[in-house]
């Protein structure tokens, strides 16, 4: 399939399966891609999940959006792909059949490995298109993240459609070499990365605030009117805050963890974010915060090792705007 052969005629969409690799019985392994052309010209928009493949709330935030007729624009396209790393998406897993991260192998290359010939695919075949794209992630394994838009503050267009988008926290984070993000923004394109819970999970708040975020950078970039369906939504806007810099705070020892904060909430220096305690009751220590801060992303796994990341904390932030 090549986009610019697809002649999605004015007001139509159209379901194109984008052949992207062979599996080992000889089935070709094919990724839906949806494309909405609206009636009047306009710029192109990539609506994109599932790159690792066990981040189902981003699969689920695009699978609503085109459920509910969202990416049909009245101007310009609109391209879902709800479901980017289908192998990963069978086998419920983040990474490729042969352990590569699908993130790390853009832009890819055309006799590489399985990974990087499929990141090249995409590459080639959509990116071209494509002016903007908001790429949903979800935190991996058990690290729950606030719902956040991450990108280089340093782009000022960018910047403005991460203030549009309304998640709490913006999170200054410079594009990871060879990640997806990285290799469109090469490219000029305008890319804006959410993060919103954790892997193999559905969270009802995080997908909303997703779903309404994708809406008002539809309606801020004029692709249709979206006030009614932004004004229905449950979750307003929040003022952004601006996160320059953060930590995690690890586990001091291997053990059960009990989480006592609140995901969002701002702490205080020394107040206590969980216990953790053997699971024979002879130890059980506190988890104290070592600085102020907001938390960002808390770990919902039950048992932790030494030094796992636990509890994600703002270390340095703008005030809110
Ligand atoms: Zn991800």
């Amino acid at each position: 399939m090549s986009l610019i052969n697809l002649k999605v005629s004015p007001g139509e969409t159209r379901t194109e399966q984008l052949n992207i690799a062979k599996l080992h019985n000889g089935t070709d392994l094919k990724i839906p891609v949806i494309i909405s052309r609206g009636l009047e010209d306009g710029p192109c928009i990539l609506l994109s999940a599932g790159i690792h493949g066990d981040e189902t709330n981003g699969v689920e935030i695009v699978r609503q959006l085109i459920r509910n007729g969202y990416n049909k624009p009245q101007r310009g396209t609109i391209i879902c792909m709800p479901v980017v790393n289908v192998f990963g998406f069978i086998s419920q897993t983040r990474d490729f059949p042969d352990g590569r991260d699908l993130n790390r192998m853009f832009p890819g290359t055309k006799n590489g490995s399985l990974a990087s010939r499929f990141a090249y695919n995409i590459m080639d075949e959509i990116a071209p298109y494509i002016d903007y794209c908001i790429d949903f992630h979800t935190g991996g394994a058990k690290r729950f993240n606030y719902t956040q838009i991450r990108l280089d503050i340093k782009n000022e267009e960018t910047m403005e459609l991460a203030k549009v988008f309304g998640a709490k926290f913006i999170i200054d984070a410079e594009n990871r070499d060879k990640s997806f993000r990285d290799a469109l923004t090469e490219k000029g394109k305008k890319v804006l990365l959410f993060e919103g819970g954790k892997s193999l999970n559905l969270d009802r708040i995080v997908t909303d605030v997703g779903i309404v975020g994708a809406l008002r950078v539809l309606h801020h970039l004029n692709f249709r009117d979206y006030s009614n369906e932004i004004a229905a939504c449950k979750y307003p806007k929040e003022k952004a805050v601006l996160v320059e810099n953060s930590t995690w705070v690890r586990a001091k020892e291997s053990g059960m963890y009990r989480n006592k904060i609140r995901l969002g909430e701002k702490v205080k220096k020394g107040d206590v974010l969980g216990t953790i305690s053997d699971p024979f009751g002879t130890f059980e220590i506190e988890l104290v915060s070592p600085h102020a801060g907001y938390v960002i992303c808390t770990n919902h796994a039950p048992i932790v090792y030494e030094g796992d990341a636990v509890v994600h904390i703002t270390t340095k932030i703008a005030e809110h705007f």
